[in-house]
């Protein structure tokens, strides 16, 4: 672990704070953060987190940096976010067993994740030519219209547990190639990935004369985090996580007209129709509920299945459960890791507690394994109908079993749920498909056929509806999300025409 930790610049205990090259900000008044291995319960290593003087200092410098970073071309932009990338390639091993050390996601899951980022820098670097507006014929003669888009300022991004370099990587690709810096306040559950992250950023910065493009705050929720969504200086909070955060930053924020972008929980579903190929479904059933144990925002939480084969599915699905290897998440055949923390655990009993007490049948799994670490067995819960537990979001492995008799009802259990993020449905009917993808199908911002609810790709635009919260990152137009749209009307002849041919003064 030593050796892991030296490569990525990891101390013993680290500043929390940093906003440039070099600029790692020793605040003794912090307290201390430790982060801990999930998959032991042992520390890692310490962070003293920022205090409200150290955050200041990085909102004034990430400030100051904005000045000069939204007047450098687009293009020059999209270089130093192509070095970004390149810079987290060299360090992809290291830093992706990090993200295993500290959250606990296996190992080839890990090194996706910094797969993920280096994918989003290519992607951005690409953007960074690519950030169009419009243009539109004038009603007036002689006169030209178009839009362009121009940065916001420093953006506050506040990142979930659960990837903690994916989601922080699509906002701030995004929004340094847009123009906007960036500052960072990581969950306090991954604090040294972020750490390794930023001393990776604070290279590439270096090699470019730059400094305070990226920039990092640790701290807690209450401290730190509320500083941010309460700060005027930070024109848009991208915020991931709960609903229940979500929805205060959403009020906190929009109190202060500030923007939001927000990709809150998920209640993902999979429909799986008489004609769907099973060996496909339980494949992507098995990945989408079991893998990352279940703590993905897109992570397949209920079935939806058809009553004529409901039975055989779930046959199956018990049996590929009972094969899942449970354990160390950087051992090579691990297929699930722990969960984050024992608090987690406890949710996840009190959710099976009431599923049972609404009719559930647990069919596999529903304990705790006795073991250090916060380690479960990945369950399957057969429910009679879909009650309040069911439409919440537990973030464990619990995969809810429910059947039906026909599409519509599919449709309406489906969407019966406040959150809105993922979705699929597994059949070989061009007309069930069509129907799901249809206006009155799937309520999700993702909607896949044949294909699981998880390992979403990043060209496309990412985030659900509902309660999850609206917002959209990573490919297709989400740049504009970290961008002011500015309309423009230009005359260029000799009259001044008003528009709606009103005569005014004439
Ligand atoms: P969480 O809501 O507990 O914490 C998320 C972040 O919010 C952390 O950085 C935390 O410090 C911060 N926070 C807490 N209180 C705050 C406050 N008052 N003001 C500002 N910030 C505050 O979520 P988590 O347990 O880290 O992550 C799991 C949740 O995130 C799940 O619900 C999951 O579905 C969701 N998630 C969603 C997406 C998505 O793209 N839709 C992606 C990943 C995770």
């Amino acid at each position: 672990m030593k050796s892991l930790l030296k490569k990525l610049n990891i101390q013993d205990t680290n500043p929390g704070a940093s906003f440039g090259v070099d600029h790692w900000i020793e605040d003794k008044s912090g307290t201390e953060l430790v982060s801990y291995n999930p998959a032991t319960g042992e520390p890692i290593a310490k962070v003293i987190q920022a205090t409200k003087a150290s955050y200041d200092q990085v909102v004034a410098a990430s400030q100051q940096a904005f000045e000069s970073w939204r007047n450098l071309p687009a293009p020059k932009r999209g270089q130093v976010v192509r070095d970004l990338g390149e810079a987290v390639r060299e360090l992809k091993e290291p830093l992706g067993e990090l993200v295993s050390l500290e959250m606990g996601k296996i190992r080839a899951e890990g090194l996706g994740e910094v797969q993920e980022m280096i994918d989003i820098c290519e992607f951005a670097l690409g953007l960074s030519r690519q950030l169009y507006g419009l243009t539109m014929h004038s009603e007036r003669p002689n006169h030209r219209m178009y839009e362009q888009w121009h940065p916001l300022g420093p953006v506050g991004v506040i990142t979930a547990f659960n990837f903690p370099i994916a989601v922080w990587s699509w906002n701030s690709t995004l929004a340094s190639v847009c123009g906007d810096t960036v500052i960072w306040k990581p969950s306090e559950l991954a604090p040294l990935t972020a750490i390794a992250t930023q001393h990776i950023c604070n290279r590439v910065m270096a090699d470019h004369g730059l400094s305070a493009i990226f920039s990092l705050v640790i701290g807690t929720g209450q401290e730190v985090g509320e500083l941010m969504i309460n700060d005027p200086r930070l024109p848009l909070i991208s915020f991931t996580g709960s609903t229940k955060v979500g929805r205060h930053v959403n009020q906190t924020v929009a109190g202060r007209f500030g923007k939001t972008l927000l990709e809150l929980g998920g209640n993902n579903a999979i429909i799986v129709a008489e004609d769907a190929n099973l060996d496909l479904a339980v494949r992507g059933i098995l990945f989408g509920a079991v893998g990352t144990a279940g703590q993905r925002c897109t992570s397949t939480r209920r079935i939806i299945a058809h009553k004529s084969i409901v039975d055989e599915l779930t046959q199956r699905l018990v049996k590929a459960y009972g094969q899942v290897n449970i354990g160390d998440p950087l051992e090579a055949d691990t297929l699930m890791g722990p969960l984050v923390t024992s608090a987690a655990v406890e949710k996840m009993e009190a959710a099976l507690q009431r599923a049972r007490a609404d009719g559930g049948q647990v069919l596999t799994g529903g304990k705790r394994i006795d073991r250090p670490g916060n380690y479960v067995e990945p369950t399957i819960v057969r429910m009679p109908k879909q009650g309040d537990v069911v439409k919440e979001e537990t973030f464990a492995p619990v995969l809810y079993i429910l059947d039906y008799e026909d599409v519509d009802e599919a449709l309406r259990i489906h969407n019966d749920v406040p959150q809105g993020l993922s979705s699929a449905i597994f059949t070989d009917s061009m007309q069930t498909v069509e129907r799901f993808l249809s206006a009155g199908g799937s309520d999700c911002g993702i909607a896949n056929v044949n294909i699981g609810t998880s390992g979403a790709e990043i060209g496309g635009a990412f985030g659900g509806e509902k309660e999850t919260g609206g917002g959209r990152e990573s490919g297709s137009d989400s740049w504009r999300a970290y961008m002011r749209r500015q309309t423009n009307t230009i005359n260029w002849g000799k009259e001044l025409p008003l528009a709606q041919g009103i005569k005014f003064g004439d």
